[in-house]
């Protein structure tokens, strides 16, 4: 447990016993729970950080990880350094641990403690998108190998192997990670990365994390889960994958108004340092502001993670009843086909379904129209509900069906919502 002296210097004590001085002139009558978060960003440091915080649930974790009382001030909520340079001391060192904010900055250092605490990874790197973060991780790479990706991953993913990584040398496959016996297929002896999401993008696939990680490790590769979806109710480094990736524009940030991404390692390892100089070097980093919206999100998201899988369960079971609907994809429902392995591996289903409406492309268009309170636009993870066209958002070489809608089913009342999609189907 940590904990504040009297004599005004802040003591931590690790779960292992080992004790340290975080700094002077800050005075606390509370136990100083967890305060040390934003010491420094070494493996060493994590790895205290995991031992306190590895007994603790995942709701206390979102709050207090990342985040300690300003010692310059006692501000309760981190204050935002803009600065993107940091005084260095006479003798030419940093000794308060920052240079320069392309390299690291105090917000990004918080951001990516928090959120590694969270997944209970090793260590974490922040990009300024999901999409960058994604990239560093290919980047990371070396020309020739091969990459073994979901074939319903986010669109925006597979487009990036496709067109980008594949002309830089690297080499990309695409099978249905819910079939393992297609993955075992697709191995190859050059393949470094399996690249999993799960539930997928539209179709909400599921990956079973734990037999596809099994696999993937006796053909020597490496696993990487975008965890984007199901954040706090799916957690794939229990069960041995090796990376996880988030676009936290999504339900980390959780309003719809900040842009970012980042990748926690599982452990401390090559690949890991690689993708961290990638994101000094090629400085595709978030904004201090950025990171502090971010990690401001993650205080309440296993409870807004909550609402939303409740909303999308209720929603989900009503379309799937609904005589304009063809096919509801949510994990959550029993006929799902990848419901038995969602719930071995869920906690619960997320707030992202998908339907089809019956006649295909025209009905779907009208019905996203028609809708008052779901919002016509793409992306997820926010307090409002959002309805979209993946066909047609996604253009040439979509593989979504022409009558999809997806939907990311927002914090208002479920009943309000089911309302407004009944009036909508017509
Ligand atoms: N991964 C998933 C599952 C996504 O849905 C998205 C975006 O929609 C991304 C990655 C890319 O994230 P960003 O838009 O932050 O670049």
């Amino acid at each position: 447990m940590l904990f504040a002296s009297k004599n005004h210097r802040v003591k931590c004590k690790a779960a292992q016993g080992a004790s340290f001085t975080v700094g002077d002139g800050h005075r606390s009558d509370q136990p100083m729970l967890l305060k040390q978060t934003c010491l420094g960003n070494s493996i060493d440091n994590q790895a205290r950080i995991r031992n306190v915080f590895g007994k603790m649930k995942i709701e206390t974790i979102a709050v207090h990880a990342g985040q300690r009382i300003d010692p310059a001030t006692g501000a309760v909520s981190p204050p935002i350094h803009l600065s993107t340079t940091f005084e260095r001391d006479a003798e030419g060192t940093y000794s308060r641990g920052f240079m320069y904010t392309r390299n690291d900055n105090p917000n990004r250092k918080a951001l990516e403690e928090g959120v590694s605490a969270l997944e209970g990874g090793a260590a974490a790197a922040a990009f300024a998108s999901g999409t960058g973060a994604t990239s560093a991780v290919f980047q990371a790479l070396t020309p020739g190998d091969h990459i073994l990706a979901h074939v319903d991953a986010y669109y925006g993913t597979t487009r990036l192997l496709r067109e980008i990584f594949v002309r830089w040398g690297l080499e990309a496959d695409f099978v249905d990670m819910s079939d393992l016996a297609a993955v075992k297929k697709a191995l190859r002896p050059k393949t470094k990365l399996a690249w999993m999401e799960t539930p997928s993008n539209p179709l909400l696939k599921v990956v079973d994390l734990a037999a596809t990680t099994k696999i993937v490790h006796e053909a020597g590769a490496l696993c990487v889960c975008d965890n984007t979806w199901a954040p706090t109710i799916q957690r794939p480094f229990d069960l041995g994958v090796d990376f996880i990736l988030h676009s936290t524009t999504k339900y980390f940030g959780g309003h719809c108004d900040v842009l970012g991404g980042i990748v926690i390692a599982r452990t401390d390892n090559d690949l890991f340092h690689r993708i961290r100089g990638i994101q000094y070097e090629g400085g595709a980093v978030p904004s201090p502001f950025d990171c502090w919206l971010i990690l401001r999100g993650m205080r309440t998201l296993p409870w807004r993670m909550r609402a939303h899988s409740e909303n999308a369960a209720k929603i989900a079971q009503f379309l799937s009843q609904h005589d304009q609907v063809d096919r509801v994809h949510y994990p959550g429902l029993d006929k799902h086909p990848g419901h038995d392995v969602a719930r071995k591996q869920m906690s619960m289903f997320g707030g992202m379904l998908s339907l089809e409406v019956k006649g295909g492309r025209e009905p779907a268009m009208k019905m996203s129209n028609r809708t008052k309170i779901f919002t016509r636009a793409t992306s997820l993870g926010g307090v409002e509900s959002l309805i979209e066209h993946r066909a047609s958002i996604e253009g040439p070489g979509t593989t979504s069906p022409e009558g999809l809608l997806r939907l990311s089913i927002g914090l208002e009342n479920a009943d309000d919502l089911i309302e407004d999609l009944n009036q909508a189907l017509g």
